[in-house]
């Protein structure tokens, strides 16, 4: 089944200038901004510019040009926030929702990273 692609996400608004951001970095093909919830002291959302839903979706559909670029960019905001380990930094984790199951709230692709403190385990131990 094709990807859906809902033009009126609140990620595409800020794509379009409809909505403010505070953009981290801006390239050819993505956008960073800082997550508007910040669950972390370094929270910020990399996405593609195209109209990507989910990962899978860039993964299988993005031009090489768009996934080097998003990957370069994803690297760039590491630096610029301090948490690359190339840089000195402390590390970071790199997180995307995907659906229902991934608890995705935007269907626009989004990559957090998150960093500026320990982080914990991955994902809490639970039974259920
Ligand atoms: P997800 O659950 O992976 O889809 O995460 C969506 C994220 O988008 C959440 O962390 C929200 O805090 C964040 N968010 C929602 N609206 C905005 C906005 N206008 N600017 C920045 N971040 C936002």
């Amino acid at each position: 089944m094709p990807h859906a692609y809902d033009p009126q996400n609140i990620f595409a608004r800020i794509l379009r200038g409809e909505i403010p951001n505070k953009t981290v970095l801006e390239t050819a093909h993505t956008l960073a901004f800082h997550d508007i919830q910040p669950q972390a002291p370094v929270h910020v959302l990399v996405i593609p510019k195209g109209a990507y839903a989910s990962y899978d979706h860039f993964a299988a559909e993005a031009s090489d040009a768009e996934i080097v670029d998003f990957n370069r960019a994803v690297a760039e905001v590491c630096r610029l926030t301090g948490v690359d380990l190339g840089e000195g930094g402390q590390g970071f984790r790199a997180i995307t929702n995907a659906g229902a199951h991934g608890v995705q709230e935007v269907p626009h692709y989004h990559l957090h990273i998150l960093g500026g403190r320990p982080l914990g385990r991955m994902l809490a131990r639970a039974d259920s």
